[in-house]
């Protein structure tokens, strides 16, 4: 896999873009400029890696924009040494980004097919320290509760408690949420008294959907 000046360069403008958008966070535009979105796509959409567009992965699923990517990075307020629990690993992406950040990164996939991939694109890349579950997300990963910050990469129509059981107090989990195909994308904390607090509610967004169960490999 090559990294070249001109995919640098795209880069740039992609960073200058998200700028533009409204993204803020210096950390975060650092990271988005240091990793190479194309090692994440299929060969055929490779050349557009550095659009501000999501592109399909396989399996009916897509990689989020970059700008849905740096917005939800942007409400998660990720701190080094974090330990942040990503619903929908899909491409990998969001999860290098968390990781450069220097977060401990946990991420559940749904589909067999995608995590197989993942998992070996992410060894391949030196990623390896992120911990990948093909599991069903709603389940969160109870064994290392409670999480700093929970993001969810997959539109939701009912809210996902077991998640929130799963977070620390004062963390914040980023979830696209509603009942129609525009989710809004929201902050929520956990108060002391274990109660929801929504901290932010920010713009509509789409998602694929966020599904109950596992869909395996058909090999
Ligand atoms: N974060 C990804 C976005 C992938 S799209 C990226 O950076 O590329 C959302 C992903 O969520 C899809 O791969 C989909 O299969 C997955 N997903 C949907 N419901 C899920 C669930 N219950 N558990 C785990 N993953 C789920």
């Amino acid at each position: 896999m090559k990294d070249t000046y001109l995919h640098k360069g795209l880069r740039k403008q992609l960073v200058q873009t998200l700028t533009s958008k409204g993204i803020k966070d210096d950390a975060i535009l650092d990271a988005m400029f240091t990793l190479p979105r194309h090692f994440f796509l299929d060969k055929a959409f490779e050349e557009h890696a550095y659009e501000d567009k999501a592109f399909p992965i396989g399996n009916k699923q897509t990689i989020s924009q970059p700008f849905t990517v740096a917005y939800q990075t942007q409400m998660l307020q990720v701190k080094k040494r974090d330990k942040i629990l990503e619903i929908g690993t899909g491409s990998g992406y969001q999860a290098a980004i968390l990781a450069l950040l220097g977060a401990r990164v946990f991420t559940i996939e749904r589909q067999e097919d995608l995590y197989k991939k993942t998992k070996k694109l992410l060894n391949r890349i030196g990623l390896d320290r992120i911990r990948m579950y093909f599991k069903d997300g709603y389940k969160g990963i109870a064994e290392f509760a409670p999480f700093d910050g929970i993001i969810i990469t997959a539109g939701a129509d009912k809210f996902p408690d077991v998640l929130f059981q799963q977070l620390k107090v004062g963390g914040r989990m980023v979830i696209p949420f509603g009942k129609t195909d525009k989710k809004k994308m929201l902050c929520i904390t956990k108060t002391e008294d274990g109660k929801m607090k929504v901290i932010q509610e920010g713009a509509n967004f789409r998602f694929v959907p966020f599904l109950d169960g596992v869909n395996e490999s058909s090999d």
